[in-house]
């Protein structure tokens, strides 16, 4: 028995709350608890901060969400068309940042690890950024 749904939006960073909220309000299925809502709620809000300002690089560009609950299972999936990581291994380091000037701290994909229960990663230079999640 499965359930899925799909959002695709501008990459302005006034949509990063709503995408946030909207899978949060799609998990609420799962009656999960308060720390698992906050849990998922941070980890779209950096995979999809990620899409704005690096992928993106602030441009402008659409960003897809793609959300299944299998089971107990929330699968995420964030995807951009931006500019893709040279290194994914690299740039998956805890403090690795490649904007330091723009008071980065490094932490978004450690926060994703942290907070979920797998984290995988997919880019290609030039073509984009699949960010895939499960909790
Ligand atoms: P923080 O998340 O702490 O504000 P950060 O965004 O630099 O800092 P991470 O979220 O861990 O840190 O990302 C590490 C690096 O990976 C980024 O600096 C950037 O170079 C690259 N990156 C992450 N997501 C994307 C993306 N969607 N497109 C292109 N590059 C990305
Ligand atoms: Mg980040």
């Amino acid at each position: 028995d499965t359930n899925e749904m799909e959002l695709k939006f501008d990459s302005r960073s006034c949509n990063e709350g709503f995408a946030r909220v909207a899978v949060a309000a799609f998990l609420t299925q799962l009656n999960p608890t308060v720390e698992e809502v906050a849990d998922v709620k941070t980890a779209v809000s950096e995979a999809v901060t990620n899409a704005i300002i690096h992928g993106y690089e602030n441009r402008e560009g659409k960003i897809t969400i793609r959300c299944r609950i299998q089971g107990r299972t929330l699968y995420i999936e964030v995807q951009d068309s931006g500019i893709g990581i040279l290194d994914v291994e690299k740039a998956m380091e805890p403090m690795f940042t490649t904007r330091p000037e723009l008071e980065r701290s490094g932490m978004g994909f450690s926060f994703m690890e942290a907070f979920m229960d797998d984290l995988t990663v997919e880019s290609e230079p030039e073509k984009g950024t699949l960010v895939r999640m499960k909790k």
